[in-house]
């Protein structure tokens, strides 16, 4: 099986991610991780991806959709954060059609701005402050929010109530899987 999670820069991908990897056996592919990753190990593709990420932008599409086609193994997989772009989720229609396999399951999760600043502070990453979180707000609403239409138009996508508890949360997600 493989899971696609979207959602804005703070409406909980990592934390839902956490529990539908465990519950469904999947891989948890998270281009924000990785990249961070990268990051704390001071690559020359960290140290350029640093720049990128402290200013709210993408990282380029050449570049994430490399890291995840290295990544693809036997397991089911979530992806957590890729695709981004409308160029992402061709790519990774392509890659897992060339392994036979195919996106299963979209989760959009559904937070609104007011409560996602709110969040994103609270959390205080590197990334994290207001500057940045409007920035990437902007480029989540013009490069990413395409994807839904995109997967609706593959009957693939469902629409999660993501706020609340973190365990309503789950449920509904999980209720959407298993229907
Ligand atoms: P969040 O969902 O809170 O924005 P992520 O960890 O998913 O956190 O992403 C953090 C940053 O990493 C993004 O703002 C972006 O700069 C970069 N990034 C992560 N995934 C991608 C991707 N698929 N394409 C381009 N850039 C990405």
């Amino acid at each position: 099986m493989n899971i696609i999670i979207l959602g804005a820069p703070g409406s909980g991908k990592g934390t839902q991610s956490a529990l539908l990897i465990d519950r469904y056996d999947l891989q948890h592919l998270s281009t924000g991780d990785m990249l961070r990753r990268e990051i704390a190990q001071q690559t020359e593709l960290g140290k350029a991806a640093k720049k990128v990420m402290d200013a709210g932008q993408l990282v380029s599409d050449e570049i994430v959709i490399g890291m995840i086609a290295n990544r693809l193994g036997e397991q089911g997989n979530l992806f957590d954060g890729f695709p981004r772009t409308l160029a992402q989720a061709e790519a990774l229609d392509k890659l897992l059609n060339e392994r036979d396999e195919a996106i299963d399951h979209v989760i959009s999760l559904e937070v609104n701005d007011e409560e996602i600043i709110s969040r994103m502070l609270e959390r205080g990453r590197a990334d994290d402050n207001e500057a940045t979180i409007r920035n990437r707000l902007n480029v989540f609403a013009e490069q990413t929010q395409p994807l839904i239409a995109y997967y609706e138009g593959q009957g693939k996508l469902h629409g999660v109530d993501g706020t609340g508890d973190i365990e309503a949360i789950s449920a509904r997600i999980i209720n959407a899987i298993d229907a």
